[in-house]
């Protein structure tokens, strides 16, 4: 799951992130509301933490942008105010839950959980390719509709990328960026590397899918062909 996190303090965006991480996001961190827009135009994020108090703004106004323009990206406010009426502005401004510091990161995290649980229009309905289904708002892979097919974090990613557009070739470019932050270091095979643990689970699994590679474009999902 790709989380924007916004915050301006470096203590808490660092100790923050780092926990996000450990819990399985892939973390952007953006310390304006000038970077955090450029971010969301940039990047497609699962889930955005935002801050309010913000140098160079309230970060209620890009939550009001983002749905003006219809962005339906879950947000969830961080904020120091815990007055009634700070948390009544923040939801009706279209934030979808709230978190008052301090917090503990286990409530955090509770809380990231069950908004991306949320079933959400964009989350689109669940796709299938010959056996193999995922669940975008339970955000699960199933098998023969089996038990939950559990996929180490980035591999999960990179197969949801690729159901996402079945049959279509997904660029190597959109499935590092479905993988990993901007601030990491990508090594040159470690997209291929994990394409090939990939392809042994889903054969371990009895997955009638094939992962074809396209030469020096990226990579289709198609079924097994017979
Ligand atoms: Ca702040």
């Amino acid at each position: 799951m790709r989380l924007l996190f916004v915050e301006d303090d470096p203590q808490i965006a660092g100790a923050v992130a780092r926990n996000l991480e450990r819990s399985g996001f892939a973390v952007d961190h953006a310390g304006t509301l000038a970077d955090a827009k450029a971010c969301v135009e940039a990047q497609q994020y699962d889930v955005m933490v935002l801050d309010l108090g913000l140098p160079d703004g309230d970060g209620l106004d890009l939550v009001r942008e983002l749905r003006h323009r219809r962005n339906p990206l879950p947000v969830l406010v961080l904020t120091a105010r815990d007055a009634v009426s700070d948390r009544v502005a923040g939801l009706e401004a279209g934030a979808d839950d709230y978190l008052v510091k301090p917090f503990a990161h286990e409530e955090l995290v509770a809380r990231l959980r069950a908004l991306l649980r949320r079933p959400r229009d964009d989350l689109g309905d669940a796709v299938a390719v010959a056996n193999l289904r995922y669940s975008p708002a339970a955000g699960t892979f199933t098998v023969d509709a089996g038990q939950p097919l559990l996929l180490p974090r980035r591999e999960h990613m990179l197969l949801a990328a690729l159901l996402r557009r079945p049959g279509r070739v997904v660029t190597r470019n959109s499935l590092e960026d479905a993988i990993w932050d901007f601030a990491q270091e990508i090594e040159s095979n470690a997209l291929e590397s994990h394409i090939s643990r990939l392809r042994r689970r889903l054969a371990r699994a009895g997955a009638k899918v094939e992962i074809r590679s396209i030469r020096g474009v990226g990579y289709l999902l198609q079924p097994v062909s017979s």
